[in-house]
């Protein structure tokens, strides 16, 4: 529908980004809708001036590129307009949230660059705020303690056409509501025999008004407060709160909240408390992709990955582990910008942010992945050089290095064709190539096993064209990387693909997401030959191998007997072809 129009966009945007006379954030005319929100009430002075956001995620999951954009348009915001960011777990449900999700989310807001200074904040710290402010509705006749079951709820609710049915309860008594409320506290009840509703109206148009739960018994310990609670606060009834104490100014939150915002509201203005406002934005949805928690969560449980850092998801953990860089994604959430009408934003511009940054700072080094082993018979046994290699073109500060060249060598496998297309510049019987940074070799032989396996070419090297030039002016079309079977060192290279094989893994009614998983995701090659200079890369480091693509040393399994590196992404976006391909059919 709007796809194809918010892809123009984006891609305009990302021409104006790398366009160095585009205007600046904060040069004049603010980028987007928040940003003319927020500029409006400075002048007006509303807030007194401040400018003071939040991201508040519930810990019940590790954060994803989703986040991120939420992340970084409130950070961004406090930043750009001098003001304060919260980083505030909403963690008012005990069953599914945990220390490990806390921990992993404080992790990545920093990684990303967030900064909370001394304000990291947590939901569960106000329960007893919320409880006063509870018991102040009931004294107002505005709550009331429901005896209903949830599902009994749930049907006398009422549906977009048709008004709900008001609870039998709903009259109580003040005393009587403020006993039983006090009862629920102590613990009195068993789980889901009673809860406080907000007495609102049951014919109201907005389904979000008819009479809420407000608190619902649960004897479960929260990772918090422990065991001094079992009764826990609804998200509806918690969140405009928790803003509230705060101070919040300007609390953005994405477009399915839009509903809830007069109950919000009517919180806030029935308590006679400090009321932030409230601003929509479509979230992020990526082509590829799923994003929301719970099905991440299911591709954890149910072992399609290898945990929620696994460099295939669309977790900021799995990104990082992947190689992506915080830069980059910062890049990305600018680009995409924010908008109040839902779109999918593709996925090649998050992997166009990263192959951006890389192909500014990583370090080139040369690595075979499928080696096949080359003997240059007229280069001296016992000789060794060193050859002086460009760390990164992009990059002069980045100097050189050497690398070591000898007789026996390791170029790709796929390098070499034993009958040879004529545009094909590469290795072949009878063909000369360029060894990078080395010498023209030209292939004489391809030796085989008994199989009929090609296991060794054997080559001559011209000793004139030394750091790859001829002195006769001879050119060769094709540049291959190597390197010195002696000196090289094995690893192990995980190369990664998409997750998934349709543009949109969620939206087939029929076939859960879980049936279009790509089944060539990850492909693990064990016997890789790398550059010496490359043993002693680290995790963090920004690394490219010519020719293949961006990696980075895996954090998770990479020693130093065994390293393991990962593809990042590759250098050129080659789903782009398959999908022109597939259009054409
Ligand atoms: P999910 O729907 O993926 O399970 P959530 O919204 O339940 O995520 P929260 O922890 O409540 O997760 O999210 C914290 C903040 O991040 C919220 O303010 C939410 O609006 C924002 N957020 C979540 N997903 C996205 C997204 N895809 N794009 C932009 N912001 C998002
Ligand atoms: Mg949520």
């Amino acid at each position: 529908m709007s796809r194809s129009n918010s892809e123009k966009d984006d891609r305009k945007r990302i021409k104006e980004k790398e366009n160095p006379e585009a205007p600046a954030p904060n040069s004049g005319k603010p980028t987007n809708f928040i940003r003319a929100i927020i500029e409006e009430d400075l002048k007006t002075g509303k807030y007194d001036g401040r400018v003071h956001t939040r991201f508040p995620p519930e810990p019940n999951g590790y954060l994803h590129i989703g986040h991120a954009k939420s992340i970084c348009l409130n950070y961004g915001l406090a930043r750009d307009y001098n003001g304060k960011f919260n980083l505030r777990f909403d963690d008012t449900n005990p069953i599914k949230e945990s220390e490990e999700y806390v921990n992993s989310i404080i992790e990545d807001v920093r990684w990303l660059g967030a900064d909370w200074e001394n304000r990291l904040l947590f939901a569960s710290n106000y329960f007893d705020k919320f409880y006063e402010y509870a018991v102040d509705l009931v004294k107002k006749g505005k709550a009331y303690v429901c005896d209903l079951p949830p599902e009994k709820i749930r049907e006398t609710r009422g549906t977009l056409t048709e008004p709900g049915v008001d609870s039998p309860y709903r009259n109580r008594s003040v005393e009587e509501n403020l006993d039983l409320l006090d009862r629920m506290r102590r613990g009195e009840f068993p789980d889901g025999s009673k809860t406080l509703r907000a007495k609102i109206d049951m014919a109201s148009p907005n389904v979000n008004m008819r009479d809420p739960v407000m608190y619902r018994i649960v004897h479960a310990s929260h990772h918090n407060t422990g065991d001094k609670w079992c009764i826990y606060p609804m998200y509806d009834w918690a969140h405009g709160l928790e803003d509230s104490i705060e101070n919040i100014t300007h609390s953005i939150c994405t477009l399915e909240f839009e509903d809830h915002r007069p109950l919000y509201d009517w919180f806030l203005d029935e308590l006679e408390v400090y009321h932030p406002q409230q601003i929509e934005f479509a979230r992020l949805n990526l082509s590829y992709t799923i994003m929301s928690k719970r099905k991440l969560l299911k591709l954890v449980q149910d072992g399609y990955v290898d945990g929620w850092d696994d460099p295939r998801m669309p977790t900021i953990s799995g990104l990082r582990r992947r190689g992506y860089t915080p830069v980059a994604i910062r890049n990305f959430c600018d680009r995409i910008g924010v908008a109040k009408r839902e779109s999918i934003v593709d996925v090649a511009m998050l992997e166009h942010a990263i192959r951006e940054d890389l192909n500014k700072r990583a370090t080139r080094f040369m690595a075979v992945l499928n080696p096949l082993k080359v003997v240059i018979t007229n280069y001296p046994e016992d000789q060794d050089e060193l050859l002086d290699a460009i760390n990164n073109p992009e990059d002069e500060t980045a100097g050189t290095r050497k690398v070591p060249f000898t007789r026996v060598l390791y170029v790709e496998r796929n390098d070499f064709r034993e009958e040879a297309p004529k545009k094909w510049y590469r290795l072949a019987p009878g063909r000369e190539v360029r060894l990078r940074y080395a010498y023209y070799i030209t292939c004489q032989e391809a030796i085989k096993d008994e199989n009929g396996e090609i296991v060794e070419l054997r080559c001559t090297y011209d000793p004139a064209t030394r750091g790859g030039d001829s002195p006769d002016g001879r050119k060769v079309r094709g540049t291959l990387h190597w390197v010195s079977a002696k000196h090289a060192f094995d690893a192990e290279v995980r190369l990664y693909d998409r997750l998934f094989n349709v543009p949109d893994p969620d939206g087939h009614k029929e076939k859960g997401f879980t049936e279009f998983i790509n089944p060539d995701s990850l492909q693990i090659l064990k016997n890789c030959k790398l550059e010496p200079s490359l043993a002693a890369a680290k995790t963090g480091d920004l690394i490219q191998f010519e020719r293949q693509g961006y990696f980075c040393v895996d954090s998770k399994y990479s020693t130093l007997e065994h390293p393991v590196f990962n593809r990042t992404v590759t250098l050129r976006d080659s789903w782009a072809k398959i999908e022109q391909k597939m259009k054409n059919k």
